[in-house]
């Protein structure tokens, strides 16, 4: 037996990040940024009024003086009317502020109030001297041109891609995310529509591990079921173009283990049993194709787990990200249970703001997919604990 920080040590090792690509803006959500991007220019682009109201010459303009208004600069104009001594401009919050203003006088803090006319007012007073360059944003006030706007590394959220237009550019080098297959073993599995005769299951699997890997933000190329047949599952591998495939079912020792049949034998390819529960038998390795094949056990708790403690961090790696685990918190169990021994238990269960029980009274058992439908999380047991008594501190990994 291997613990699961040996196994997943292995799976880390050899995810390695994928190239850049260039992408539109709109594709780029939740990729990694591959290279810094700087501003194409300084931000803001040109002294901009802060406020509407009044561009004026200071030196014209203490408390009491009346302006003769001359233009009217709304967001977007080219204009830079010229302002002589005792002149003013109408101007708009974003309006480019005139080259001989130095100041802004805000509506509300003349004769004339807020209430804006469709034209300019002939003339206005001035109640309050403004201060020297008083509501003018000025050019490269918040960023000078080149200056960095989104760093490498970063993952593109709203914000980052808003920033990456404001600094001029429509397109990014961001990394690649993985393209996954999920391959489905079983001679027992039926699609979930038809009807079960003896010895038939519903296939989950590929349901869970396709979903599981677009949440996870990788991108899905194939999913596929095979019978437990070593010359089929031959087949589908030979076909696959993509950088990982998942698959499920027959990962053990049984007479009918097929994947471990076909891929035992590769160079590259190990099958181990982990000490946790559920997902002790696990394949994983690196095929000559150089496609990471992870082999996980078919029982789709077991798979729920293997995805979350291996798989999961391994794609987040692969795409680039540096934060490849999902958050832990710890909360108090509301109840006590057992748990395996000498195994990391990983239980689905629910939660709230102080504790943690499990999902199912039912007890742990890998088959038990109900249990999967209402949790939100799962509890991760040191191999080393025997039971969890009620009121203890417990390792919580939140799913969303
Ligand atoms: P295996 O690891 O192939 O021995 O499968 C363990 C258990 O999981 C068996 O009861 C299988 O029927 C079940 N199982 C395997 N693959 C799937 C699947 N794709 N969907 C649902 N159940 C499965
Ligand atoms: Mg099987």
């Amino acid at each position: 037996m291997i613990t699961v920080d040996e196994h997943r040590t292995r799976v880390l090792d050899a995810s390695h990040v994928l190239p850049a690509e260039r992408l539109p803006l709109a594709a780029a959500l939740g990729l990694v940024l591959a290279d810094d991007v700087s501003s194409r220019w300084p931000v803001p682009l040109f002294d901009n009024s802060a406020m509407d109201g009044y561009a004026v010459r200071r030196a014209d303009a203490a408390a009491g003086a009346v302006l003769r208004i001359v233009a009217d600069v709304a967001a977007g104009s080219s204009e830079d009317p010229p302002l002589g001594p005792g002149e003013a401009a109408r101007i708009m919050t974003g309006a480019p502020v005139p080259s001989d203003a130095d100041a802004i006088v805000p509506l509300e803090q003349t004769d004339l109030g807020i209430a804006i006319q469709e034209t300019p007012p002939e003339r206005i007073t001035v109640l309050a001297e403004p201060g020297q360059s008083a509501h003018i944003r000025r050019r490269g006030d918040d960023a000078p041109a080149g200056s960095l706007a989104v760093a490498a590394g970063t993952p593109l959220g709203a914000w980052q891609l808003s920033s990456i237009a404001s600094a001029g550019h429509d397109h990014v080098a961001v990394i690649r995310v993985p393209r996954v297959a999920v391959v489905s073993t079983g001679s027992e599995l039926i699609s979930p529509s038809a009807t079960p005769e003896r010895g038939q299951i519903p296939e989950s699997n590929s349901v869970l591990l396709s979903a599981a890997v677009r949440s996870a933000g990788a991108e899905v190329v194939t999913v596929g079921t095979v019978a437990d047949d070593p010359d089929a599952l031959r087949r589908i591998l030979d076909e696959l173009d993509a950088d990982v495939v998942i698959l499920s079912g027959g990962a053990s020792v049984g007479a009918f283990d097929v994947v471990k049949a076909v891929l035992g034998g590769e160079r590259g390819i190990r099958f181990d049993a982990v000490s946790m529960q559920p997902g002790k038998p696990q394949g994983f390795g690196v095929l000559d194709s150089g496609m990471l094949a992870f082999c996980l056990p078919g029982n789709p708790v077991s798979v729920a787990a293997s995805f979350e403690m291996f798989v999961r961090p391994a794609l987040r790696r692969m795409a680039g990200h540096s934060v490849i685990d999902r958050p832990r918190i710890i909360r108090s169990a509301a109840t006590g249970w057992r748990c395996p021994p000498g195994r990391t238990q990983i239980l689905p269960v629910v939660f709230d703001e102080d504790t943690v029980r499990p999902s199912t009274s039912g007890g742990s058992g890998s088959h038990l997919v109900t249990s999967l439908a209402i949790a939100s999380a799962f509890a991760i047991i040191p191999a080393e604990t025997e039971r969890v008594e009620e009121g203890d501190p417990v390792t919580v990994m939140v799913l969303s």
